[in-house]
């Protein structure tokens, strides 16, 4: 899960990492409701989780009501690179001697973490890499060991930062790498990471990926989670426990592993159809699972048909049956669907089903032929 920079200062200050005061805003009146608060001048930022907001004017200085109300109104509703602006964050402003930039991520190749420091912040990183890669200093720091104060101090005299800044950087870097270990990030980075004129140090950006494995282990995520503007149809299967992604086609799919689920999304484009959705119920369909899978493709008014798509292995598929005719009495839904069952017990599943067939419930006896009478009548 990638957080909003404000989430990300958050996060940062929970690890005693050093950020300007600021707070949200959501329309023009709370922005200056905020400038009041931190003093001016101020930054007005636009919260999108996409970089290079600066440079598409969705980062603007503001030293009065004015032009606070001017940038907030400006950039409020603004679409940078298709993510339209909801919330704004201001900040008090920062006087801004030198930009520097950090970031840590996972070295997945090597099992190791990799650190990144560069004097020259502020740019994308990309830049830096091509044009002037010395630039940047690596380092690769071992999860076991983890990151000390004496390594950081070499790190920041290797990547040349200014001398005054030297040890308040090393220090924010161990914060840094604890927020990102013990924080689960997949990703924290801090672009730019500032020297003020007058000699502290502290972010002024903040990009974080959370590790969504560790969710479990982190509660306190979901208030992060509560400001996502999710898929109301993912928001809906999540809620059920499902593994689902919506998609903008019109035949809903429900298939057992994410292999023949992915399977299933090929073969009905194959067939010149288009999938409304993936969606893996796992081993041991039963009705309740069955009923929420349903419920839920049930919910997209886009969907014409539902393709039910079952090997079973370990899962059965007399019990499949079952579910599906337990989820039938339980939902009313408002496609036809087709199944394809095969595997264990497949014989006995088909059984179950045969009374129950009719022209909105219907079986293929292949995945092939499945897919191509589900778009057949996602069609007509
Ligand atoms: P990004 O463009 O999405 O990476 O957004 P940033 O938060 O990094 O802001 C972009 C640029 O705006 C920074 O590199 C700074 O040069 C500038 N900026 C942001 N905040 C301040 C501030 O408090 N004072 C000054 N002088 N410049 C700022
Ligand atoms: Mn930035």
């Amino acid at each position: 899960m990638d957080l909003f920079e404000y989430q990300g200062k958050q996060y940062f200050a929970r690890y005693g990492i050093a950020v300007s005061p600021g707070g949200v805003a959501d329309t023009v009146e709370e922005a200056l409701g905020v400038a009041a608060r931190v003093g001016y001048p101020v930054v007005v930022k636009a919260q999108v989780k996409v970089g290079g907001r600066g440079k598409a004017g969705g980062v603007k200085l503001a030293t009065s009501d004015d032009e606070v109300r001017l940038h907030a109104g400006n950039i409020l509703g603004l679409d940078i690179k298709g993510h339209v602006v909801r919330r704004l964050w201001i900040e008090h402003a920062s006087d801004i001697e030198k930009e520097y930039y950090v970031s840590f991520t996972l070295d997945r190749p090597n099992k190791v973490h990799l650190g990144m420091l560069s004097a020259q912040g502020g740019v994308e990183i990309e830049v830096v890499a091509e044009e002037n890669p010395d630039a940047i200093a690596f380092l690769s720091i071992d999860p076991v060991i983890g990151l000390d104060l004496a390594t950081s101090r070499r790190w920041v005299a290797e990547a040349d930062l200014d001398e005054v800044a030297r040890e308040q950087a090393a220090e924010l870097l161990v914060q840094l790498y604890e927020c990102y270990t013990k924080g689960d990030c997949d990703l924290a980075e801090i672009n730019p990471l500032i020297l003020t004129p007058e000699g502290r140090v502290h972010a002024l950006d903040a990009k974080v990926t959370l590790d969504e494995n560790a969710s479990y282990r982190h509660p306190e995520w979901e208030e992060f989670r509560a400001n996502e503007t999710e898929d109301p149809r993912e928001k809906m299967a999540k809620e059920r426990g499902l593994n689902y992604i919506g998609l903008d086609g019109t035949v809903g799919i429900i298939a057992n592993g994410a292999g023949l689920a992915m399977s299933t999304l090929d073969v009905v484009n194959q067939v010149g159809g288009t999938a409304a959705n993936f969606l893996d119920i796992g081993g041991g369909a039963n009705a309740d699972v069955m009923a929420a899978a349903l419920e839920v493709i049930n919910a997209d008014p886009k969907v014409k048909s539902i393709f039910v798509n079952i090997f079973g292995g370990i899962t059965r598929v007399d019990e499949v049956a079952n579910g599906v005719l337990e989820a039938l009495k339980r939902v009313d839904i408002a496609s036809p669907i087709v199944l394809r069952l095969d595997g264990t017990n497949a014989p006995e599943g088909r059984a179950i089903l045969a009374p129950h067939l009719n022209e909105r419930l219907v079986t293929e006896a292949t995945m092939l032929d499945a897919a191509r009478r589900a778009v057949a009548m996602a069609k007509g």
